[in-house]
C-alpha cells in the first residue's frame, strides 16, 4: 500500500470513502463536460418521510449536480398506495430524459418492493437490484452491479488491497450487499476466495480470522471487534446502525484499527462510495440508452 496515505492511529491504512468519492465525482465531471455537458439524468423515487432516507437521497441529488449531470426527485408520502407509487416509477420508466432510476429502499411496511423493482429497465436500473440485472452478474455479462458492493471493490483496488487470492469473508447474505459482493469478488480476473458468513454461522469469530479481506454488512453494531481480525487484514464496514451515540458500523473501529492493515471509517467509507457508484452507474446508463458519447 502507498506510504502517503492517511493512517489511523494503530498504523492501519485509513481508506478514506469521502476522498475516493471526490476523485470520482472530479472523473465524472471531467467526462461529461468534455462530451459538451449532454444531458444526464438521475431520477430518484422517496417514500416515507425516514429522515436518513431523505438525507441520503439529498446527498445524491447533491454530488449529481456536482458530478455535471441533472437530477429529478419524486416524493410521494408515507401512505402511498402500491399502486401510486408503481405509478411514479411506471412514468419515469417512460421518461425519455431520465437515465437512471433509484428506488430508495427500504419502502415503508405495506409496501412489496419486488413488483417496483420489477418495473424498471435493465438500463435504468442504475442500483443493479432487478433480476436482469443481477443474472448478468452472475453471469459475468456487462450490465449495472449493485452500487454498495461496487463501492467496496473500489476502496480496495484504490487502497491497493491485493484482492487475487485473497482469503475473504463476508458477513451479510443480503441480495444487496453481501451475495452481490460475493461475485463481483470471486468473478475470474479478481480472483478473491470468498466465504460467506450469516446469523446461523458458527465459531464466527475463528472464521473472520482467517480472512485477508473482512467485510461486515450485517448491521451489528459494533459485532467485528479485535479477536475476529488477522493481523494486517483489510477490513470494510458496510453495517449501518443507528444509535442514541449516532451512526454505528458493524466495525468496532477503535479496537480494530489497531490489529487492520487497512480499514474503513463509518461514517466515511462505503457511504459515499455508495454514492460515486451510483452516479458511475447513471452515466454508463445514459451510454447504453445513447444519450451519451460511447466512452
Ligand atoms: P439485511 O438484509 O438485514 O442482511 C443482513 C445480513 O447480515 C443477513 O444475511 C444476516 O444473516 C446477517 N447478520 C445479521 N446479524 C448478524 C450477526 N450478528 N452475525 C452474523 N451475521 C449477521 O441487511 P442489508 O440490506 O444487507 O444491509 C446490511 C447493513 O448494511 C445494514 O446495516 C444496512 O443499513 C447497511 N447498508 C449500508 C450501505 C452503505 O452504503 N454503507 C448500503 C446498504 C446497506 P441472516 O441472513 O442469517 O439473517
Amino acid at each position: 500500500m502507498n506510504g502517503e496515505m492517511e493512517r489511523t492511529p494503530g498504523g492501519a491504512v485509513l481508506m478514506d470513502g469521502g476522498r475516493l468519492r471526490d476523485e470520482i465525482v472530479a472523473e465524472l465531471r471531467r467526462t461529461v463536460d468534455s462530451a459538451g455537458s449532454p444531458h444526464v439524468c438521475l431520477a430518484t423515487v422517496l417514500v416515507g418521510d425516514d429522515r436518513p432516507s431523505q438525507l441520503y437521497v439529498r446527498a445524491k441529488h447533491r454530488k449529481a449536480e456536482e458530478a455535471g449531470m441533472a437530477s429529478k426527485g419524486v416524493e410521494l408520502p408515507p401512505t402511498a398506495s402500491q399502486a401510486e407509487v408503481e405509478d411514479a416509477v411506471g412514468a419515469l420508466v417512460a421518461d425519455p430524459s431520465v437515465h437512471g432510476i433509484l428506488v430508495q429502499l427500504p419502502l415503508p411496511d405495506h409496501l412489496d418492493p419486488e413488483p417496483v423493482l420489477g418495473l424498471l429497465t435493465p438500463e435504468k436500473d442504475v442500483d443493479g437490484l432487478t433480476e436482469r440485472n443481477m443474472g448478468r452478474l452472475v453471469r459475468g455479462l456487462p450490465g449495472h452491479a449493485p452500487c454498495t458492493p461496487l463501492g467496496v471493490t473500489r476502496l480496495l483496488k484504490r487502497y491497493g488491497v491485493t484482492v487475487s487470492g485473497a482469503e475473504t469473508v463476508i458477513v451479510g447474505r443480503s441480495t444487496l450487499v453481501g451475495l452481490p459482493l460475493a461475485l463481483l469478488l470471486s468473478r475470474k480476473g479478481v480472483d478473491a476466495t470468498v466465504t460467506i458468513a450469516h446469523s446461523r454461522t458458527p465459531e464466527l469469530a475463528d472464521l473472520c480470522r482467517r480472512a485477508d479481506i473482512l467485510v461486515g454488512a450485517a448491521g451489528a453494531a459494533r459485532m467485528i471487534t479485535a479477536e475476529h481480525v488477522k493481523p494486517g487484514a483489510a477490513v470494510i464496514d458496510v453495517g449501518v446502525s443507528r444509535t442514541e451515540a449516532g451512526i454505528v458500523g458493524d466495525v468496532d473501529f477503535d479496537a480494530v484499527q489497531a490489529v487492520a492493515g487497512a480499514i474503513t471509517p463509518m461514517p466515511g467509507g462505503t457511504g459515499p462510495m455508495t454514492i460515486a457508484c451510483l452516479l458511475e452507474n447513471t452515466l454508463a446508463a445514459a451510454r447504453m440508452l445513447g444519450g451519451f458519447p460511447a466512452g
